[in-house]
């Protein structure tokens, strides 16, 4: 008994091993051909079997795979577009762990908010991940805003965030001296994470789990064979010449058990690429880009996060430090428009941050921080939050959906997890298997 376990676990890691080097080959391979030379869709393209694939290696993907890994001990390749993991919305956030305020109650966002936040502070005192509990200040500077402020208040608690606790201005300006405020909510439970220790430990573990990553592959596509879902894989850099009209015809076909789509700002794009998927229960995407400005030349003047009240399609410009102290404002929320399927999967965005934009960011942040001096802002970075509501149209829950809504046997495909995506990662990965197949 034992022989045969350890030998299909050999195999299993064999077998593995080999999709992973010939995923990488075909890489290589690729370096020494023209990029119009591709190898024709049809006859000749290899077919593997494979128990589970996660689609993308951000933080949410990495999350799953060592989830269904871990967890439930399933045998997880997860195909990453990019040369290595959390390049995208992963690496272009806020890194705050969120309480879960701000969503409504017994929506997707504020379960897996409010449970993420709980796993993820264990996780990060487990593992020795860098984490900092800073708590937060919510704050209202105009009278008008303060009705906003007893709303979250209500909804927090609503949520079952512990601790919110209503301030004075006066209260909240003994915290932070250089704040100006009316009133303020407190968050004792915010904070902020090294985002990338968080993959790099949860990569670590689902790689002793066996998990594996093949990076410089994009999934292009599939088909339906029966309730068997054939996946399309092509290398990377072969895709520079897709256009919106064609199927790209795939390198290699892989035949999973479980396909999980965490492919973040091009899962719908992508899904839309799956023949055979009820489109109708694909969501329209929107793209808001948000930039951040660092502050230069001064010694940082917060020691909390400073949120102003909520705007149409983020947070507001807000004040988030880094774990060395750093103070870094944003993002701000510019949509975006025309961004077709295959930009999308190739993340073909903007992400150049305007010296320019500044001028707008100025009279926000002096909203709370009137001696913010002219000058002192320096362009940072910028991340694209995928969304599924356009602008004016209000709050849009992450979806998640596995066979009851499209029918397809072993899919799971996850939309628009944008904030508080990172805080909820674990959680995700926790429901993610509540709609897995079992075998
Ligand atoms: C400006 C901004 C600020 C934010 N601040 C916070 C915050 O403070 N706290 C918080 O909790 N959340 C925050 N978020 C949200 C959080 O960053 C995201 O929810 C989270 O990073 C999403 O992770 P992901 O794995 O789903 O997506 P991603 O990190 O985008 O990963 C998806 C991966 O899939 C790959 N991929 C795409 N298409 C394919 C394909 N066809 N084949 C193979 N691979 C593919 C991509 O290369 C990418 O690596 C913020 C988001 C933004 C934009």
């Amino acid at each position: 008994m034992m022989k045969l376990v350890s030998n299909s676990i050999r195999n299993y890691h064999y077998h593995y091993a080999e999709i992973g080097l010939r995923l990488g080959w075909l890489s290589r391979k690729k370096n020494h051909m023209s990029t119009t030379t591709v190898v024709t869709a049809g006859k000749g393209i290899e077919k593997e079997r494979v128990d589970c694939v996660v689609i993308g290696a951000g933080v949410v993907g990495i999350s799953i795979a060592r989830h269904l890994s871990l967890k439930l001990g399933r045998n997880v390749l997860v195909i990453e577009s990019g040369s290595t993991f959390g390049t995208v919305t992963s690496s272009r956030n806020s890194q705050v762990i969120h309480a879960g305020i701000y969503y409504p109650p017994n929506s997707l966002k504020a379960c897996l908010c409010v449970r993420g936040r709980r796993l993820l502070y264990d996780y990060c005192k487990e593992h020795g991940i860098p984490h900092k509990q800073t708590g937060k200040l919510i704050i209202a500077s105009r009278n008008e805003e303060v009705s906003k402020l007893n709303y979250l208040l209500h909804r927090g608690n609503e949520n079952g965030v512990e601790g919110l606790k209503m301030m004075e201005g006066s209260e909240a300006m003994a915290m932070e001296p250089e704040l100006q405020c009316l009133r303020a909510l407190w968050s004792p439970t915010s904070g902020i994470i090294d985002s990338h220790s968080l993959m790099l430990s949860q990569m670590g573990e689902a790689e002793s789990h066996g998990t594996m990553f093949c990076y410089n592959n994009t999934v292009v596509g599939a088909h339906l064979e029966g309730n068997q879902m054939c996946l399309h894989i092509s290398e990377t850099e072969s895709l520079q010449n897709w256009d919106t009209k064609s199927q790209w015809p795939p390198d290699i076909v892989l035949l999973p058990k479980l396909v999980v789509n965490s492919s973040g700002l091009s899962s719908a794009s992508l899904a839309r690429r799956f023949s055979g998927i009820n489109h109708g229960v694909i969501p329209q995407s929107y793209y808001a880009r948000g930039c951040y400005f660092s502050l230069s030349n001064t010694v940082p003047p917060f020691k909390h996060l400073i949120y102003p009240i909520p705007e149409d399609g983020g947070l507001g410009v807000h004040v988030t430090l880094d774990l060395d102290g750093q103070v870094k404002f944003g993002p701000d929320v510019e949509w975006l428009n025309e961004i077709d399927d295959i930009s999308s999967i190739q993340n073909k965005f903007d992400y150049t941050v305007c010296a320019d934009r500044a001028k707008k960011f100025y009279p926000e942040i002096r909203k709370y921080y009137p001696s913010l001096k002219d000058g002192s802002l320096q362009p940072g970075y910028a991340g694209i939050r995928p969304k599924l509501s356009g602008p004016g149209e209000g709050f849009a829950d992450f979806i998640i959906q596995g066979e009851e809504f499209h029918g397809i046997p072993g899919l799971v495909n996850l939309f628009g997890i944008e904030s508080p995506g990172l805080t909820a990662s674990m959680a995700i990965a926790e429901h993610v298997a509540t709609k897995v197949p079992r075998i």
